[in-house]
């Protein structure tokens, strides 16, 4: 698998914000938003390293105190060796975190937190087709895993199409399950929409995400 990066951490966002995680960031993205905050991991680099799944769970278990992994990218569903990966580390007894963008269906990979990001159509670059979130496969993940539906927001604009597609599920999460995250990769741009985002979150019962990582350490890599 070709590996981006691979570091241990706080994980600074969703139902586990604050838990100590180690984080395998996979290489390969099936979309291009423009505001992605780890565009280096969109395809392998230079800097990414091709491991074998079984060197991955070595690598994680050398991290004191692990239990919490997080499976990530780009877009870690599209790694061939994943559904491996996965099932070793359910073997050796860590918690698994999916953080996926939900174009792709599980296809009974070991997961116990699937945390789903359907794009908006403000990911869209403006000369690409926008590719609409999948109900069905959205709705296979959630009736499969504990699920988190995490929603990057940049203001109420936004929220017209997150209830739509809500709509759109046929069994749509809890709302506390349904997470709207302010858009930001460094600590202005967070500060400058926070409070929006959190007041959508009261008026709809929605989850409000904080980006620890992104308090703690701005924008930098690797933590
Ligand atoms: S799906 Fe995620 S990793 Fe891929 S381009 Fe969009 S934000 Fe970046």
């Amino acid at each position: 698998m070709q590996i981006v990066e691979l570091f241990h951490s706080i994980q600074g966002e969703g139902l586990l914000a604050g838990v100590p995680s180690a984080f395998v960031r996979v290489a390969g993205c099936n979309l291009c938003c423009v505001w992605c905050d780890t565009p280096y991991a969109s395809r392998p680099n230079a800097k990414s390293e091709q491991l074998t799944p079984a060197r991955i769970v070595s690598r994680v278990r050398a991290f004191p105190k692990t239990r919490h992994v997080v499976l990530t990218g780009g877009e870690p569903m599209l790694a061939p060796g994943l559904p491996e990966l996965a099932r070793r580390l359910r073997a050796a007894g860590f918690h698994i975190t999916i953080e996926t963008n939900a174009t792709l269906p599980p296809a009974g990979i070991a997961c116990d937190l699937a945390s789903l990001s359907p794009k908006p159509a403000h990911a869209f670059p403006p000369n690409q087709p926008v590719r609409a979130p999948d109900p069905a496969i959205i709705q296979e993940w959630l009736d499969a895993y504990a699920c988190q539906l995490k929603f990057v927001v940049a203001g109420a604009g936004d929220l017209p199409a997150i209830l739509g597609l809500l709509e759109r599920l046929p069994r749509p999460p809890p709302p506390d399950r349904v997470l709207l995250m302010p858009r930001g990769a460094t600590r202005p741009e967070l500060a400058r929409r926070r409070q929006v985002v959190a007041e959508l979150c009261t008026r709809h019962g929605f989850r409000y995400c904080p980006r620890l990582h992104v308090e703690l350490y701005g924008g930098r890599r690797g933590v």
